[in-house]
C-alpha cells in the first residue's frame, strides 16, 4: 500500500493505493474517510491519478458526509467542557481531581474523582445518575399513578438499568417496570410518557389499537415525547 496525494482545484486528495490482480481501477472510501484505491499492477500513475481526479467531487461530498456523522455522535469519553444532559437541561462538565463528588451549579456540572481512567470516570458517574434516577422515577410514577389506578393497574415495582436500545419494559407477572437508565436525560415530560406507556401494558400487553387509544386518553400528546427522546438529549455517556 502507499500514499499518494494528488492536487485538485486547490485541495489536496489523499489516497491509499495498492496493486492488485484487478481489470479496473477501483475507488472506495472507508468509514473512517480514507480513500483506498486499487489498481491493476501495469497501470501508469497518471491514469490513476486521472482516474481519482474525476471522482474528485464525489470524493469531497462522500468525505464531508463522514466528517458531519463524526461530529453529530457525541463522544463517549467524559472530559472538561463535554455537554452531559439531566433532566433534559445541558450542563457543562467541569472535572477535576479530588475525592469522589459530584454536584451541579448552574449550568456547571461539577465532577471530582480520583479515577485515572475513562471506565472508572464512567461509571462514578452512572451511579451517581442513577441514584439521581431512582428518586425522579419513583416521584414522576408516584406522580401518574392516581391516574391509571382507576384502571386495575397495580402499583408497578420500579427497575433501573442501563440499556442500549429501549427506553423501558414491563413484566406483568411480577408487576415489574424497568427503565433505562438513560431516561434521566430526558425532560419530565418524556420520563412521564414512558412510564405512562409500560403502566398501559399491564391492560394492554401489546401495541394494539386499544393500547394507544388508552395511552392517549392519559397523555393526548405522547408522541411529542417520543420525537424529543428520538433526537434530543445524548450525550454520549
Ligand atoms: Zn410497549
Amino acid at each position: 500500500m502507499q500514499l499518494h496525494s494528488i492536487p485538485y482545484e486547490g485541495i489536496v486528495i489523499e489516497y491509499q493505493l495498492s496493486y492488485k490482480d484487478v481489470k479496473y481501477i477501483n475507488l472506495r472510501i472507508t468509514a473512517q474517510g480514507n480513500v483506498v484505491v486499487s489498481a491493476p499492477k501495469h497501470a501508469a500513475f497518471s491514469v490513476i491519478d486521472d482516474f481519482v481526479r474525476s471522482r474528485a467531487d464525489w470524493i469531497f461530498q462522500h468525505l464531508a458526509e463522514i466528517e458531519q456523522r463524526k461530529q453529530s455522535l457525541p463522544s463517549r469519553q467524559l472530559y472538561d467542557g463535554k455537554t452531559l444532559y439531566l433532566l433534559g437541561k445541558a450542563y457543562t462538565l467541569h472535572l477535576s481531581e479530588g475525592p469522589k463528588h459530584i454536584t451541579t451549579y448552574g449550568d456547571t456540572l461539577h465532577m471530582t474523582t480520583l479515577q485515572k481512567t475513562q471506565e472508572g470516570m464512567r461509571k462514578e458517574y452512572l451511579t451517581w445518575l442513577q441514584h439521581k434516577a431512582k428518586r425522579i422515577f419513583l416521584q414522576v410514577l408516584e406522580d401518574v399513578y392516581p391516574f391509571v389506578a382507576p384502571y386495575g393497574i397495580p402499583y408497578p415495582i420500579l427497575k433501573i438499568r442501563n440499556m442500549r436500545s429501549i427506553w423501558g419494559s414491563c413484566n406483568i407477572q411480577q408487576k415489574v417496570i424497568r427503565l433505562n437508565l438513560q431516561l434521566i436525560k430526558t425532560d419530565l415530560f418524556c420520563i412521564r410518557e414512558v412510564i405512562y406507556h409500560e403502566l398501559a401494558h399491564f391492560r394492554y400487553p401489546n401495541h394494539n389499537q386499544a393500547f394507544y387509544a388508552l395511552l392517549a386518553e392519559w397523555m393526548p400528546d405522547w408522541k411529542d415525547a417520543k420525537t424529543r427522546m428520538e433526537t434530543m438529549y445524548r450525550d454520549g455517556i
